[in-house]
């Protein structure tokens, strides 16, 4: 999980990348998207931007967004897009012609993890100093031009829960060292650090624990399940389902998760709150769902699975729709074929009539 948002009265002046007259001047929020290039993060800014009172700052550092999710921005006036990692050293290197943007005195900023558990190379000390190091210098901001602040924490910070479904009470159940570990504990490191920025500086935080999400703009090669199902499926392919295959998840469609964020960044409550769907499926479930809607010819086939995967997860709302007035629309059936579209397009398989 994934976006690192950030709002303040006073923007990047100190660093001259907004002169005077550049900005729409009715605006009157200002808001640093970190990741916004990627999946769940450009949907926020697609909702953002329809607001006009809004001005979207966009940095990141590419290594799982893209700059296409966000083309329909680009040159818009009230739109700035930056790229930039957790901290500069990652995108900058010493070369004549290089402008070295410093945002502030304590380093860098937040982007999305590199996440890293469905990339085929591994990079887990990139996640966890993204996670920790990247916090660390988005609250160093926050407090600076102060700042509003949410991070969007995970529901992996409960591991492999011994309560189900997860409430936030729940305090989770996390191998420290296991190969997951550099995003489950780089989360639940960052949960902390906005806590004690929170209690020792004043900052006005906002944590949410997003569940699995999905929907158009979905990496298509990075191994999260649903991506890996609509693809094979697309290609004819067959799906592979990994050991036991009675493991569940329960996924929420990216338009309802950008709704609750949203709701969460303009409300009164720190959180940590859960933002998930909590329609549950096993994964055999899901293998045959994809099945039934893309294409009936496909096979499933069991492969072997990581270590440490989760044997169950799912939300507990209560809070959510109490203290946010939300909760998720789109069943996983409505949300799928609106994802198969995008997908159909963008591996150019069409629908045969
Ligand atoms: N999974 C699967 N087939 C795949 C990819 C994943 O059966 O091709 C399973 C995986 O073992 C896990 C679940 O799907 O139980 C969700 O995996 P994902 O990586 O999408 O999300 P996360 O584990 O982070 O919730």
């Amino acid at each position: 999980g994934i976006i690192e948002l950030l709002q303040w009265e006073n923007p990047l002046k100190h660093i001259n990348l907004w002169e005077e007259g550049d900005v729409n001047l009715k605006s009157n929020m200002r808001i640093l998207v970190t990741g916004g290039a990627g999946f769940i993060g450009s949907h926020l800014v697609d909702k953002l931007m329809e607001n006009e009172k809004n001005e979207v700052i966009v940095a990141d550092n590419y290594f799982t967004g893209c700059k296409d999710n966000l083309r329909k921005w680009i040159g818009h006036p009230r739109f700035e897009l930056i790229r930039h990692g957790p901290d500069a050293k990652c995108i900058f290197d010493k070369r004549p012609g290089t402008r070295l943007v410093s945002f502030s005195e304590s380093g860098g900023m937040c982007i999305e993890p590199w996440d890293i558990l469905n990339l085929e190379v591994c990079d887990n000390l990139q996640t966890i100093k993204t996670n920790v190091i990247g916090t660390l210098n988005m609250l160093g901001l926050a407090k600076r031009v102060g700042a509003r602040i949410l991070l969007t924490s995970t529901s992996e910070v409960y591991g492999d829960p011994l309560v189900h479904p997860q409430p936030e009470s729940y305090w989770g159940n996390v191998n420290p060292i296991g190969v997951r570990s550099c995003y489950d504990e780089g989360k639940r490191v960052a949960e902390t650090l906005m806590f004690d920025y929170h209690r020792q500086h004043g900052i006005e935080i906002r944590i949410a624990r997003i569940f699995n999400t999905y929907g158009p703009r979905m990496n298509i090669d990075d191994g999260r399940v649903v991506s890996n199902f609509i693809a094979q499926a697309l290609r004819g392919e067959p799906l592979t389902v990994q050991k036991p295959g009675t493991q569940t998840r329960s996924f929420c469609y990216v338009s309802d998760m950008v709704d609750g964020l949203i709701r969460l960044m303009e409300g009164e409550n720190t959180g940590p709150i859960n933002i998930g769907n909590p329609g549950e499926f096993t994964m055999t479930e899901l293998a045959e769902t994809v099945k039934e809607l893309i294409n009936p010819g496909v096979e499933i086939n069991m492969v072997e699975n990581t270590p440490d995967d989760p044997r169950q997860r799912k939300p507990d709302i209560t809070n959510t729709k109490a203290l946010l007035g939300w909760e998720p629309k789109v069943k996983l059936r409505d949300g799928l074929p609106l994802m198969e579209e995008d997908f159909r397009q963008r591996l150019g398989v069409t629908k045969k009539k």
